[in-house]
């Protein structure tokens, strides 16, 4: 699925040296690297604040710590993401509200999230999923007219732009009152090991937030708040500064790949290629509002796990994402859930399949496996 070995031998001359000298420099935790990492992504994202932290999964958690959400209160999310964003909404002891997504973008639906607003309501959390913004700017309306945060998970989408009504644009996760990001190694933005970034405009949340990942402390040894120990270390900082620069073109590469992909697959019966949602009225040839996290079809009177083992069976690794909805999951199940409010979902699980997708594709490979899908669809 990603090819983390050609992308390596490219920059290893600049990735090397930088790890060599934290080494040297023994500065493992909150070196020099951290800080020079964190000053270049905010500019990178053009956003205030940047906290580095251990992981994905934790800068979520740590951004809902940090808006003083409380148990009890309703946060909602998407049905149809991975289990990290729900999980640490019940790991707070908040109440999880899932919701269905869209059938094009497979993103969190704006109907659904109206729907699920209660008085209890105290947060939306939408995915970028697959690397393509949710509708923000409805998301935001919302928010403001019920006076709800807005965490944007924005593990998928690093480096992608939404695009106002308007065509102001601006970079994923830096639209809401904080959003979260994951540098897990497979990501489009991704270190050697775990790591992950709670971004803001906001500097009293910022101020909260870089207690919270030190213990809930803002003084030596005085701990106001309960936190958590989540660190990136300097490592990780070092791997991450000599990509961030690459990142847009990394990205590029994506892009391309799918555009290589659709040129093939769109026009297969029995096959949805993804959709590019346009929000604007602007000339789009250049548009980075999709960064191709992932490749996702949909299938219609295919079967896709047949497909996926033919696939499989030709060497083509290809992967489901994601397999159940989340309101199915033993963890999450709840009996207030209504099936009737997951048409879309309970559909998506049972048609996605989501092809090799990296920066080191070549024409090659994306020839032999559209090749291997057309002959198998049309028999
Ligand atoms: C990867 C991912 C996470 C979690 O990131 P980790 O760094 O693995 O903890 C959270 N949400 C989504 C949508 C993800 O894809």
């Amino acid at each position: 699925m990603v090819d983390l070995k050609g992308q390596y031998d490219d920059i290893k001359d600049v990735v090397n040296p930088s790890i060599q000298e934290v080494i040297e420099n023994t500065a493992f935790i909150n070196g020099p690297k951290v800080h020079e990492f964190q000053k270049n992504l905010e500019q990178y994202l053009n956003v205030k604040h940047v906290i580095p932290c251990a992981n994905g999964t934790d800068a979520l958690q740590i951004a809902m710590m940090g808006l003083g959400l409380k148990p009890g209160d309703e946060v909602i999310t998407a049905d149809f993401t991975f289990a990290a964003t729900v999980e640490v909404i019940a790991l707070l002891n908040l109440t999880p509200v899932l919701v269905d997504v869209n059938e094009d973008d497979f993103n969190i639906n704006i109907e659904a999230i109206r729907k699920a607003i209660t008085p209890r309501t105290k947060a939306i959390v939408p995915v970028h999923l697959f690397g393509q913004c949710a509708n923000m700017e409805a998301i935001m309306d919302i928010a403001k007219a019920h006076n709800l945060y807005v965490i944007e998970d924005n593990a998928q989408a690093i480096g992608a732009s939404y695009t106002y009504k308007d065509g102001t644009k601006v970079k994923a996760g830096t639209i809401g009152h904080v959003g979260a990001t994951s540098f897990f190694p497979s990501k489009n933005l991704g270190c050697y090991g775990d790591g992950g970034a709670i971004f803001t405009n906001d500097d009293d949340l910022a101020h909260t937030i870089r207690g919270i990942v030190n213990h809930g402390m803002y003084e030596r040894y005085h701990h106001d708040v309960v936190g958590v120990n989540s660190r990136l270390d300097s490592i990780q900082a070092a791997v991450l500064d000599a990509k961030l620069p690459h990142l847009d073109q990394y990205n590029k590469a994506r892009q391309i790949a799918a555009s290589k992909y659709d040129d093939v697959l769109k026009s297969v019966e029995g096959i949805i290629t993804p959709v590019r949602t346009k929000r604007c009225d602007k000339a789009c040839d250049n548009c980075d509002c999709h960064v191709f996290h992932q490749y996702t079809l949909r299938v219609k009177g295919v079967d896709r796990d047949t497909l996926v083992k033919h696939l499989n069976e030709k060497g083509i690794p290809c992967g489901v994402y994601y397999p159940i909805p989340l309101h199915k999951q033993k963890a999450y199940a709840d009996t207030r859930y209504n099936e009737a409010d997951f048409k879309v979902t309970n559909q998506l699980v049972k048609e996605v399949i989501s092809l090799p997708m990296h920066t080191e594709l070549d024409d090659d490979q994306i020839e032999f496996i559209t090749t291997t899908i057309t002959s198998y669809i049309n028999g």
